[in-house]
């Protein structure tokens, strides 16, 4: 079908997330159709570098041959088969991969189909576990401003984007807020560097859940990068603070791995980078290397005790998904562990988390860069009006999307997070592209910016 008759049906027929409609029906969609390595493929023949992993999910490159056959080979064997009373092979030796890849302690896997479902269903373990543990005074959760964990109304009540959360507000359950570790932006201190601020968010967290702690069933963080909220990267030993702080307060401790699991921070797991076991870890996004559908939700063995008991004793887990452990998504998140192993792409990413930082540093000298974070293949680039203030682009500017926009000019896809631009390539991407990709950045950031 031609681009102009697939543009017509998309602007006729389909509402997109995230997407004020209106511009949207003014504007050309590029249609995409097919995919090799680092790159998206246009309805016009036109290739466009993935600079966003699609929705930050996309780990080997799109279509991999090997994930491509283990997806045919399942879709001839078996396409579904419920998890609710039968088990199914792939979701076993899956589950199995794993807790042998996962922080040690994490045992017990919890299916379901996307990153929301994966912390929501987290959200429930917690608060359940603690009226099972005979401490049904702990209902609570605390999170931190800039949060992001999903769109459903547990998740968004632990989310902490005002733009994104306000208007829900009335539906939401109260949270426990506390200070994110957003240097650049720090309202606690003008100190802009966590090695002398003496952590005052960690503090101010502490403080938080003294005061609440006989109320608070579990806190939910996005271990080492808040990434909605504007790629923003924690202070080491941030995490690893977090864990004992839980541990102080008997807080369980659920992290969201979603978006930074699979390798993105460098390591298959963010928390490791702390030697962190949380009490429940939520991943998604990478887990099919960005091809299906699928969410895991681990937790230890003690979450999992505490829900076993007589029939009657009305111990069950009541929550599930109707696609929860899909065969064909589990096939294609085995065989994305088999690249991993085969192809060592955890070995491979320090040169290339090496350039990604040069050419992150090297966009500080523009004038209207304020701020530029890593962690691994994680870049956050914060455009600013002013430098010396770090006055804020207005909103209505929308410089994000017009350097993302601009950035087309160099065949690059990218999607900013308002006055972020975003880095977050497939992790197979090579030393090559990914210098086309921050020369593209740092061209459309400078023409556009001025
Ligand atoms: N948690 C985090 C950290 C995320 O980044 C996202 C998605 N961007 C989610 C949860 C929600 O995942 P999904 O969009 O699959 O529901």
């Amino acid at each position: 079908m031609d681009t102009k008759t697939l543009r017509e049906y998309d602007r006729r027929f389909v509402w997109h997330p995230f997407t004020q409609m209106l511009d949207w029906e003014m504007d050309d969609p590029l249609v995409i159709v097919g995919g090799e390595g680092s790159w998206l493929i246009d309805s016009d023949g036109n290739r466009w570098l993935d600079g966003v992993a699609s929705m930050w999910t996309n780990v080997h490159g799109h279509c991999r041959s090997e994930i491509n056959e283990a997806v045919k080979l399942q879709v001839d064997r078996l396409e579904h088969s419920t998890q609710l009373g039968l088990a199914n092979d792939q979701a076993a030796i899956l589950a199995k991969r794993l807790v042998e890849i996962a922080p040690p302690g994490l045992c017990k896997v919890f299916y379901s189909d996307n990153g929301s479902t994966a912390v929501e269903v987290g959200i429930k373990m917690a608060f359940q576990y603690w009226r099972q543990m005979g401490r049904p005074g702990k209902t609570r959760f605390i999170s931190f401003k800039h949060a992001y964990h999903g769109d459903t109304i547990g998740c968004m009540s632990v989310g902490g984007i005002d733009l994104y959360h306000e208007v829900f507000r009335p539906l939401l359950f109260p949270t426990i807020q506390s200070p994110a570790p957003y240097c650049y932006r720090c309202t606690l201190t003008s100190q802009r560097d966590s090695s002398i601020c003496d952590l005052l968010c960690l503090q101010e967290l502490e403080r938080l859940m003294e005061e609440h702690a006989g109320k608070l069933a579990g806190l939910v963080m996005e271990p080492l990068v808040q990434g909605a909220g504007g790629m923003i990267v924690q202070p080491e030993g941030f995490v690893r603070r977090v864990r004992e702080l839980c541990d102080r307060f008997e807080i369980l401790m659920i992290a969201d791995e979603v978006a930074v699991g699979f390798g993105r921070t460098g390591s298959m797991f963010a928390c490791e980078h702390d030697g962190v076991t949380p009490d429940i870890m939520a991943l998604s996004k990478g887990i099919t290397a960005g091809y299906l559908p699928l969410a895991a939700t681990l937790s230890t063995q003690r979450i999992y005790d505490a829900f076993l008991g007589d029939y009657g004793e009305m111990k069950t887990f009541f929550h599930g998904h109707t696609f929860t452990g899909n065969p064909i998504a589990c096939a294609a998140a085995l065989a994305s562990l088999d690249i991993f192993e085969k192809e060592r792409t955890l070995e491979l990413l320090p040169d290339k988390i090496e350039l990604l930082g040069e050419r992150l540093r090297d966009l500080s000298s523009l004038t209207h860069v304020g701020d530029v974070r890593q962690s691994g293949m994680i870049g956050g680039i914060e455009l600013v009006m002013d430098k010396g203030t770090g006055e804020p682009y207005p909103w209505e500017e929308r410089i994000g999307v017009r350097v993302c926009r601009e950035a087309r000019k160099y065949g690059l896809f990218l999607r900013p997070l308002g006055n972020v631009i975003v880095v977050f390539p497939p992790l197979s991407i090579s030393l090559e592209e990914l210098q086309l990709l921050m020369n593209g950045i740092k061209e459309s950031i400078s023409a556009v910016t001025g």
